[in-house]
């Protein structure tokens, strides 16, 4: 399922692929570079926040240890 995105800060639209009908997390803008928290419901996007670079990586780190504790 490829959900579309419009970019809040430029207005360029971009895709996302889900493998389910829902996700919550980072999307950067292919164009601007901008990064978002956004939510899909449904193959529905519902929100969209600015995320800031320094968030963006706690998020990434919080994946990281996740995806380590699962492998243990
Ligand atoms: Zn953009």
């Amino acid at each position: 399922m490829l959900i579309k995105i419009k970019c809040p800060k430029c207005g360029i639209e971009g895709s996302l692929s889900l493998t389910e009908s829902g996700y919550q997390g980072p999307y950067r803008c292919w164009k601007c570079r901008e990064l978002f928290t956004i939510k899909i419901d449904n193959n529905e996007l519902k929100s969209c926040e600015p995320l800031s670079q320094e968030e963006f990586e706690k998020q990434q780190e919080i994946e990281a240890l996740k995806a380590k504790f699962k492998q243990s």
